[in-house]
């Protein structure tokens, strides 16, 4: 026979795996991945780190300090996948071919191609945002990307011009060339130093959040079509 204090004792314990057992089912739920639709369901975004591969691209300098533009590229994208959900961009291989860069895009069902450069010049004052398409679907999609980059770094807007250097001339898929800003310039090579030395704000996070909210609005309003599509 249980005495007073006994079942008053099995009762508590009682009482606390129901609450436990609800804790953990409110943590499971919790925990599994949220269902709900995005506009990059589906989608392949092509990230082409411009040269690499022991290509340099443009050279700038902060006080003595080498910024090579294909570290820059590497980084923006490196920063920007951390945005994209899992599974919704291939990274294009660094070949020394832009058109099998495109190939390579394209093999791997990409949707869309941002191919990320960085400018430069002798002139280590230069400093502004321009991008570079070929075809029609090419000016659709970079009037989504550049205007935000133009916002998000605030320099002077050289605006979308025809002439993708091979990433946007070569395949068919929407691509946009974007060269956000110049790593000759000083301010523009200091500024990556800082990003290296962990500064959080920096124009790299900059561009990459510029660049997802692009997106974000491209396929937003494409749903369902645009591109050469991924539909399996
Ligand atoms: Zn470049």
């Amino acid at each position: 026979m249980m005495g007073a204090i006994e079942r008053l004792l099995v009762s508590s314990i009682i009482k606390n795996m129901k609450k436990t057992i609800a804790i953990l089912g409110l943590a499971l739920m919790m925990a599994l991945p949220v269902s709900a639709a995005t506009p990059f369901d589906g989608k392949i975004i092509a990230l082409d780190a411009g040269h690499g591969n022991g290509e340099t691209g443009a050279v700038g300098y902060c006080n003595g300090v080498e910024v090579i533009e294909a570290d820059v590229n590497w980084a923006v994208r490196f920063e920007l996948e951390k945005l994209l959900p899992v599974g919704t961009y291939h990274e294009v291989e660094q070949l020394s071919s832009r058109q099998d860069r495109v190939a390579d895009a394209e093999n791997a069902g990409s949707d869309v191609l941002i191919s990320i450069h960085h400018n430069g010049s002798s002139n280590t004052g230069a400093d502004y945002t321009q991008s570079f398409v070929t075809q029609k679907n090419d000016k659709i999609f970079a009037s989504y990307i550049h205007p935000e980059i133009v916002s998000a770094l605030v320099l002077r807007d050289a605006g979308i011009k025809n002439d993708g250097y091979g990433m946007t001339v070569y395949g068919s898929l929407p691509g946009v060339l974007t060269e956000s800003y110049f790593v000759t310039n000083t301010d523009g090579a200091c500024d990556f130093v800082d990003y290296q030395n962990g500064v959080t704000n920096t124009r790299v996070q900059k561009e990459a959040q510029a660049m997802y909210d692009g997106l974000l609005a491209y396929f937003t309003a494409n749903t369902g079509g645009g591109g050469k599509g991924r539909n399996r």
